[in-house]
């Protein structure tokens, strides 16, 4: 089973510290939920998994499956099978979205083990069916004038096609309109399983009714302060941040 580990992490970017010991664990069937207020560094704790050069870890671990994340470059975190739709460009002039995939695909693979073009090309049109996304699609070059909506549809379309250990998935509801939302949702849904575990981060609720998180986290002040149940994103929808504060001693 797939098991990420975040112990004490602490993350500065250009010397100002903004993850103040973040602790996380993920196992393989389990979707976690992390909500909170803006600019507490949830984007940052996204930013820092992926490896982005700019996020410097000043003290902490992450371990992917026991080995160290924070040690690999980009592309072997990827290989290893985390995911963060971040990581793909966001627009690339020249590359349609069905090559841009199966390259992304065959990078994981080992040589002589690439995917087929058939079975790509078949995969491929079960899950855009599924995303109800227009076979178009396809041979659109990547992000180019999609709509906020359709980037989302496109980046959950990247996360079923490329089928990761651990997903990352920040702010995936941005935007969209209920009936995106719910096909956002489905998709993440047809991933559940053993062999995949999901940390989605939002600033809304909205989206958890559609996928159920085994686990709930409040994120603050650079950590995760509270964790709970699905119960615990209600309460957050309905009364607010404030009472955890209170709870908690924490002041702005
Ligand atoms: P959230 O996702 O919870 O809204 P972020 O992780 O985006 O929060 O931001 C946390 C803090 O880090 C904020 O104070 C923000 O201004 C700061 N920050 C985030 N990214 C950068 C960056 N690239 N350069 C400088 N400051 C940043
Ligand atoms: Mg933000
Ligand atoms: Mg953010």
């Amino acid at each position: 089973k797939p098991n990420l580990k975040i112990k004490d992490l602490h993350v500065a970017i250009d010397e100002k510290e903004i993850l103040k010991g973040v602790n996380l664990e993920i196992n393989g069937g389990e979707i976690h939920a992390i909500m909170g207020p803006n600019g507490t560094g949830k984007s940052t704790l996204a930013s820092a998994l992926m490896g982005h050069p700019r996020y410097e870890v000043s003290k902490g671990e992450a371990l992917l499956d026991q080995a160290d994340l924070l040690d690999m470059d980009v592309d072997e975190r990827a290989r290893a099978g985390l995911f963060l739709a971040m990581q793909y460009p966001s627009e690339v002039s020249g590359v349609t979205n069905s090559d841009f995939l199966r390259s992304a695909i065959n990078a994981k693979r080992d040589e002589g083990n690439e995917i087929s073009l058939m079975k790509f090309i078949r995969e491929m049109d079960k899950k855009m069916e599924l995303l109800e996304m227009d076979e178009k699609f396809a041979t659109r070059y990547l992000n180019e004038g999609f709509s906020g909506g359709e980037k989302k549809r496109n980046e959950i379309l990247q996360l079923m096609m490329l089928n990761p250990r651990i997903a990352i998935l920040d702010e995936i509801d941005s935007g969209l309109d209920i009936d995106a939302l719910k096909v956002v949702a489905a998709g993440v849904n047809a991933m559940r399983g053993d062999e995949f575990g999901a940390l989605i981060i939002t600033h809304y609720q909205r989206l958890l009714n559609y996928i159920k998180p085994d686990f709930v986290h409040v994120f603050m002040q650079g950590r995760i302060v509270k964790s709970g149940g699905p119960e615990l994103a209600e309460r957050l929808e309905a009364e607010g941040y404030d009472w955890v504060k209170e709870e908690l001693g924490i002041e702005d």
